[in-house]
């Protein structure tokens, strides 16, 4: 991989564990958010991380060592210095991730391929914030970050086949396997699974079942892993929310309607796991 630094924005959820796989990977990480505590925050779930593949003997002592030790923590924007590609996993917020995208724009080289990791925002759109928008390209990443296998790549209009071809062979050295969507709100693999957890919602709220059974009926009755509710928790309701507001003004139409619920778990801060409560209790 040609790959040397490369740089994270947004040590969140999703900023953390893009650290982390990429760091295991050999890649030195520099890891960038709005204040201290938001990078303690990230460094400490990071590490939590490492220390439970340590258990599962997934890795190795020396190589949480030697993920931890190409780590770098910065609230400064001019630490992006140098990085060859830079991922931005700030708050899903389209003004916010124009203003990050901006700033990405100003301090980094003209070569510097700069990528997203929006759950649905247009890659096309924020692609034309950046000078050169042919470096730029979705890299949307899956929650968790170290256990899930897929990276959905996704070009925008302006998107070169060198973007394409770096995003591809990037997924290929972190171990992720990659899949290729034209861009369009929440691209292949949400535009399926998002509407899914709005559904379980509506019908939390219509009372049909409660949580616990809602979920037990689709673990049981399709096979899936974890249930509608429990993974909404996972992804954050903000993020949930975000994700049903720009499928429903992307394409204009009303069966993307976020249910009433959903506004009003966020509206109250039940956020989902982050925030301890959700649609389920975590302590
Ligand atoms: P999060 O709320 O856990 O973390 C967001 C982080 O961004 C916070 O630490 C915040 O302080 C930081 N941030 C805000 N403004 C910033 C700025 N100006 N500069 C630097 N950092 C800033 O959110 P998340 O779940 O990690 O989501 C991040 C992105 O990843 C979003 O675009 C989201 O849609 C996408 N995503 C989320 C999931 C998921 O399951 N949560 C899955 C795939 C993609």
């Amino acid at each position: 991989m040609s790959i040397q630094k490369l740089a994270v924005i947004g040590a969140g959820t999703m900023g953390n564990g893009i650290a982390q796989v990429c760091a295991l990977a050999g890649i030195n990480v520099t890891l960038i958010d709005i204040s201290d505590e938001a990078l303690a925050k990230g460094l400490s779930a990071l590490t939590a991380n490492l220390d439970r593949q340590l258990r599962k003997e997934t890795i190795t002592a020396a190589e949480k060592q030697g993920a931890l030790a190409r780590i770098s923590l910065s609230t400064d924007y001019a630490a992006l210095n140098g990085a060859e590609l830079v991922i931005e996993a700030a708050t899903e917020n389209l003004e916010l991730k124009k203003r990050i995208l901006k700033r990405i724009d100003d301090t980094v080289s003209d070569d510097c391929v700069i990528a997203t990791n929006t759950s649905s925002l247009s890659i096309t759109e924020l692609a034309a914030v950046v000078n050169h928008p042919a470096r730029f390209i979705g890299l949307h990443f899956f929650n968790p970050v170290p256990m899930m296998a897929l990276l959905e790549v996704i070009r925008g209009l302006q998107t070169s086949d060198t973007t394409h071809a770096l995003a591809l062979k990037l997924a290929d050295h972190i171990g992720k396997s990659a899949v290729t969507a034209r861009n369009s709100p929440g691209f292949v693999v949400n535009r399926i699974l998002c509407p899914m957890i709005n559904e379980a919602i509506f019908v939390l709220q219509e009372g049909l079942a409660n949580a616990k059974d809602i979920d037990t009926g689709m673990q049981l009755g399709c096979n899936h892993p974890i249930g509608p509710l429990a993974l909404a928790d996972l992804i954050g309701l903000d993020t949930m929310l975000a994700i049903m507001e720009s499928f429903h003004d992307g394409f204009n139409d009303p069966k993307y309607r976020p249910a009433q619920l959903l506004k009003e778990m966020v509206a109250a801060g039940y956020l989902g796991r982050k925030s301890g409560r959700g649609f389920h209790v975590y302590t």
